[in-house]
């Protein structure tokens, strides 16, 4: 046992948990699993950690138990809070839970740097979270690194190589700024009730700088652009961008007839700053 706490299986059932598919809910029931997790993070001993979703509570207690610093939680589905109240009892001080949207709740004013992000996240909003903590217009962002549950489909997205099927705007996105790698695959049966495809925890630890200068917001239209239509000619896909665009990309070594899935971080950045530059 990591903690004094119930086990997992017994807190679903005491506070009538039943997963909600809507919420994105399958739960990791073994503690030694979520320990594992929390443990991939990093030591947190000096870091607070932003958690996403704790559900009832399996990768909290990890994190606690391996000695995070300060745990804030922000969970959408208020049944959790009983189970996640007796988790506070137990570790005074240190865990703190905000009940709302992870999109919608800004929980920085509740956390003291150095801040680390760890989370089982909900499916339908895992993308969308990472592409906001990847893409803020100032760098280094606020936390040093994430250590996050995706689809494994998903966490392939984030580490695909260039030429690969799965390389795109998650990969380069992520790669820009970040080292990225994939830390553990899980099965489905590990969860309850299981999903039906495999899971992956991925983790991202923040460059100090970006890999090459760029503007967040150029990158993400031209990768978001280009990636749309993949199998298109750059020339052609990302026409709507410039009148001159084959002069772009000549600036930034590509060839207009390459494409997307060809192109490195270095010339994906080249070539926004060459589009930047014109704006
Ligand atoms: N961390 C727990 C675990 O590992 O067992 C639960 C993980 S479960 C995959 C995802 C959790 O995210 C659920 O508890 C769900 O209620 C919560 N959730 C779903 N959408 C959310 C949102 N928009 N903001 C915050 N939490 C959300």
């Amino acid at each position: 046992m990591i903690d004094n706490l119930p086990p997992l299986k017994q807190v679903i059932d005491t506070h009538g948990l039943a997963a909600k598919k809507s919420l994105g809910q399958n739960f990791l029931l073994d503690l030694n699993l979520t320990a594992k997790i929390a443990r991939l993070s990093g030591k947190n001993e000096d870091h607070d950690v932003l958690e996403i979703g704790p559900g009832p509570g399996g990768l909290t207690r990890g994190l606690l138990a391996e000695g995070a610093r300060r745990v804030l939680a922000i969970e959408k589905d208020e049944r959790c809070l009983p189970a996640l109240a007796e988790i506070e009892a137990a570790y005074p001080d240190r865990f703190s839970v905000m009940i709302g949207d992870a999109l919608d709740i800004n929980p920085l004013d509740h956390l003291t740097p150095p801040i680390r992000v760890a989370a089982n996240l909900p499916y339908n909003i895992g993308t969308e979270l990472l592409i906001r903590w990847l893409t803020p217009p100032d760098w280094p962002p606020f936390w040093d690194s994430l250590t996050l549950m995706f689809q494994r489909e998903v966490a392939q997205r984030i580490t695909a190589e260039p030429g690969s099927k799965a390389y795109g705007r998650l990969a380069v996105i992520s790669q820009w700024r970040t080292d990225a790698s994939i830390v553990m695959n899980l099965p489905p049966e590990a969860f309850s009730p299981p999903p039906k495809v495999s899971s992956a925890v991925v983790h991202l630890k923040a460059l100090p700088t970006p890999r090459f200068p760029a503007d967040a917001k150029m990158l993400q239209h031209i990768t978001a652009t280009a990636f749309n239509q993949r199998r298109k000619m750059l020339r052609s896909s990302l026409k709507g961008l410039s009148a001159e665009i084959e002069d772009h990309l000549i600036a930034a070594d590509i060839k207009p007839t390459d494409r997307a899935e060809q192109i490195d971080v270095e010339r994906f950045c080249a070539l926004a700053r060459s589009l930047k530059s014109q704006s």
